[in-house]
């Protein structure tokens, strides 16, 4: 999985992605971040990314000729989808980051200040993804989080022992509650079941804890899940 993310800020992308578990995916090879600044694409002589709004009102907007310059610089693979980070897109969750995690190459779009330019939507026609009804000062948060959780998809990412088979949505539920040392801990004690080595018993008791979590938090989702498993 190649991410190439074009932003006004690289050295964002380039700090998350120097720690824990996708510093180590990129040292193994298994992703790879490349960032792309429309800055050193501008044909303005002072270096200008961004204008003011024809038709007035606040803030600067994104100029096209540095953003889709710089989107064409980068190399697409065949099997390539290009996404803008949007607060006006389809919400990002599990099924989408599953389905982006089939792609070998994903370039992603960071808006700042107002936003983009309508021609750069109009000439690269992105998919629009948001990271939910409310609006961020940039895209970068976003985009970081697109590429943390399509990562965790890629095998290789995790080690079997942090395996995402089971987290939350995976089976369209919500995770059972975890426990680790120690056995007691200000008066609460580890559920006994957890103790007793019996595969069968916990198995039994962690999908029980996942339904009642999901039916309590996630009502949606539980009456999903009873009408596909009933
Ligand atoms: N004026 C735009 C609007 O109302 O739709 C919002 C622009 S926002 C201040 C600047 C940039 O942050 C956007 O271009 C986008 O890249 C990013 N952004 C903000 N909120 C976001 C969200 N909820 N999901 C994804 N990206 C977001």
């Amino acid at each position: 999985m190649r991410f190439d993310v074009m932003t006004l800020f690289p050295e964002m992308i380039e700090a998350y992605c120097g720690f824990s578990i996708l510093k180590r995916a990129v040292e193994a090879g298994v992703i790879s971040v490349n960032t792309v600044n429309p800055r050193d694409y501008t044909l303005n002589k002072h270096k200008k990314v961004d204008d003011t709004p024809y038709g007035g009102g606040a803030g600067m907007v994104l100029m096209p000729q540095p953003y889709v310059d710089a989107y064409e610089s980068i190399e697409k693979c065949e099997n390539s989808v290009t996404v803008m980070l949007s607060p006006q897109g389809e919400q990002l969750t599990d099924g989408v980051v599953n389905e982006l995690a089939n792609y070998s190459q994903i370039v992603l779009m960071c808006g700042h200040y107002e936003g983009f330019d309508e021609r750069i939507r109009e000439i690269i026609k992105p998919r629009e993804i948001s990271l939910g009804d409310f609006v961020l000062t940039g895209g970068e948060l976003p985009a970081l989080c697109l590429m943390d959780a399509v990562s965790r998809k890629v095998e290789g990412t995790l080690g079997k022992i942090e395996s995402a088979d089971e987290d939350s949505f995976s089976n369209g539920l919500i995770e059972y509650p975890h426990y680790t040392k120690p056995r007691e801990f200000r008066g609460l004690e580890v559920p006994e079941v957890l103790l007793n080595g019996n595969h069968k018993d916990i198995a039994e008791f962690r999908l029980q804890k996942s339904l009642e979590r999901t039916k309590a938090k996630r009502p949606d989702l539980y009456e999903k899940y009873m009408k596909e498993n009933g």
